[in-house]
């Protein structure tokens, strides 16, 4: 989530809140305070981040939709998924939890009645007693067995309610962390996936000594594309890309989206000739897929990829890596495109 502390003083504040005003009235966006929260940011330029994503959002589309507002105000001013999902489920674990010590707890003191009258009968046993005091002693410890054994029983199927709950909590989290680590228009690893699986991968490569290989794809003239056939059918070739590289990928490999229309590929296991020749591969298979829209009978093509490829050096920082696989890729995109180039040594 991003946290925005606001400083502004009221001269800068109103001129800000002003221009928020002046924007959602020509964009056409209904004046609502989260269209207000996202335009007075723009204008602030608090969020460069933001700021960046609405300006290529304009200069490619003209315009902002509300849907594409919705989905910025998502983006950087709600929590993210894995957040709230942490945040509510650590809430009803806290009760479970708390219900199930209220139970041991009752239990303890259950038990320690019992234990007292037990107790009891012995040291009245030791007492002369008449046949009939017996009868009703023993009538007694069986009513208090009887009773600890249904409270115990009850207690046993409230602990596995508790426990069923605790299983259903684990599962909602499994499943949050697997939809913030995906994504949403392709399917395949985010972002963030990529960040934590090639770190672990660079840890795994420098302690077993096993080479390591990033690739970095990026689609040719891609805003061509979308500029002549439009952003959906440019979603559509985003997650064609996508399969084919899943599908040409295996085992332990991880194809993932790095932003827009670029995408990178993680391979444990893998040193620079054998990863170009899979890159190589991915191109031509990409190269050779006619783009088509069934139901609408249209054809749109074919699109190609560029491609670099660097292989991990132990020990040097990610960034390093992942700039060596982009200057790699800016020498394909400058000597022609739709081809692959590995690092320079
Ligand atoms: P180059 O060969 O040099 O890579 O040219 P390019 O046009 O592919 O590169 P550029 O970076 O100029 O444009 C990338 C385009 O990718 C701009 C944007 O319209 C498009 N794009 C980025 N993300 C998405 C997306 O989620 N959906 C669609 N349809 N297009 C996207
Ligand atoms: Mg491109
Ligand atoms: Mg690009």
């Amino acid at each position: 989530m991003t946290v925005l502390a606001y400083s502004d003083d009221f001269e800068r504040a109103s001129e800000l809140a002003r221009r928020a005003m002046e924007r959602m009235l020509t964009e056409e966006l209904p004046p609502n305070p989260e269209n207000f929260t996202l335009w007075y940011a723009y204008h602030s330029g608090s969020l460069p981040d933001l700021t960046r994503a609405i300006d290529i959002a304009l200069r490619d589309s003209g315009a902002l939709t509300q849907s594409h507002c919705d989905e910025l105000f998502k983006r950087f001013f709600t929590l993210d998924a894995e957040a709230q999902a942490i945040r509510e489920t650590s809430e009803r674990a806290r009760s479970a939890l708390a219900k199930i010590l209220e139970m041991l707890n009752a239990v303890g003191t259950e038990t320690n009645r019992y234990g007292n009258a037990l107790a009891g009968f012995q040291g009245e046993l030791e007492q002369p007693m008449s046949m009939g005091d017996l009868r009703a002693m023993v009538a007694a410890i069986a009513a208090e067995t009887t009773a600890i054994v249904e409270r115990q029983t009850r207690l046993q199927s409230q602990l596995l309610d508790s426990s069923q709950q605790l299983a259903e909590m684990r599962v909602s989290l499994d499943t949050a962390r697997r939809e913030a680590m995906t994504d949403g228009l392709t399917g395949i690893a985010n972002r963030k996936a990529f960040d934590l699986t090639l770190n672990e991968a660079s840890q795994e490569s420098a302690r077993e000594n096993l080479p390591l290989t990033l690739l970095m794809v990026d689609i040719d003239h891609f805003k061509t594309f979308n500029d002549t056939h439009g952003h959906l059918v440019g979603d559509h070739v985003l997650r064609l890309v996508a399969k084919v590289l899943t599908e040409c990928i295996k085992g332990r490999d991880t194809a993932a989206r790095y932003g827009g229309e670029e995408f990178a590929i993680i391979l444990p296991h893998t040193a620079l000739d054998n990863a170009a020749k899979l890159a190589e591969q991915i191109r031509v298979t990409v190269g050779s897929r006619a783009i088509v829209n069934k139901t609408r009978n249209a054809s749109y093509g074919t699109v190609t990829l560029s491609i670099g490829a660097a292989q991990y050096r132990a020990g040097e920082p990610l960034a390093d890596l992942i700039r060596r696989a982009d200057a790699a890729l800016y020498t394909a995109k400058r000597t022609g495109r739709n081809k692959v180039c590995v690092e320079a040594e």
